[in-house]
C-alpha cells in the first residue's frame, strides 16, 4: 500500500468537440500532474470503449455512435514511459436510459464535459510496466501488498 498527500483540485469543463481522453492527458501534461484521480460528467456526441478480452489477451472496440450521457467517468493518473497516463472507465446511457460501459480509449467527441482532477503527491513514483500475468502495463505491487492478499 501506498501512500499520497492530497494536492491541486482542477474543476473546469472540457470544450465541445473535444476528443475525452486526450483532452485529459493533454491538462496533465500542461499542469505538471503526474499522479491524481479524474472523474467527470457530462455528455458525448459519439463514444468509444474499449474491453479487454482476458483470453485474447487484447483490447476489442466497442463505438457508440449516437449522443449519449456521461453517466459516470472515473480513472486514475499515473506515469507510463516517464509520461502522466489516464486510466478511465467510462459509462454511457443512452435515451432509453441503457448503460454501456469500458476502458476509455481516444474518439469520445465531448458535447459538455466537466471534470475534476485531483493532483496527488507521491514519496514514490506509480510507473506502469507490462505485467507478464496480465498482458497488461499495471503499477508494478510491492512485495507486502501481496503477501497480505494471499491470507
Ligand atoms: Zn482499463
Amino acid at each position: 500500500m501506498r501512500e499520497a498527500k492530497s494536492g491541486r483540485i482542477l474543476i473546469e469543463r472540457l470544450a465541445k468537440g473535444a476528443d475525452l481522453l486526450p483532452a485529459l492527458t493533454g491538462i496533465c501534461v500542461r499542469e505538471g500532474i503526474t499522479h491524481g484521480e479524474v472523474w467527470a460528467i457530462g455528455a458525448l456526441a459519439r463514444a468509444r470503449v474499449a474491453y479487454y478480452d482476458q483470453t485474447a489477451r487484447r483490447y476489442k472496440t466497442l463505438d457508440i455512435p449516437e449522443p449519449c450521457e456521461i453517466v459516470s467517468l472515473v480513472g486514475n493518473i499515473s506515469l507510463k514511459d516517464g509520461e502522466p497516463f489516464v486510466h478511465a472507465h467510462l459509462a454511457v446511457g443512452d435515451e432509453k436510459g441503457h448503460v454501456f460501459g469500458g476502458h476509455l480509449v481516444e474518439g469520445c467527441e465531448v458535447f459538455a464535459a466537466e471534470y475534476v482532477i485531483r493532483e496527488y503527491l507521491v514519496a514514490a513514483h506509480l510507473e506502469r510496466t507490462y505485467d507478464e500475468p496480465t498482458g497488461l502495463a499495471l503499477w508494478k505491487s510491492e512485495a507486502g501488498c501481496q503477501r497480505s492478499e494471499q491470507r
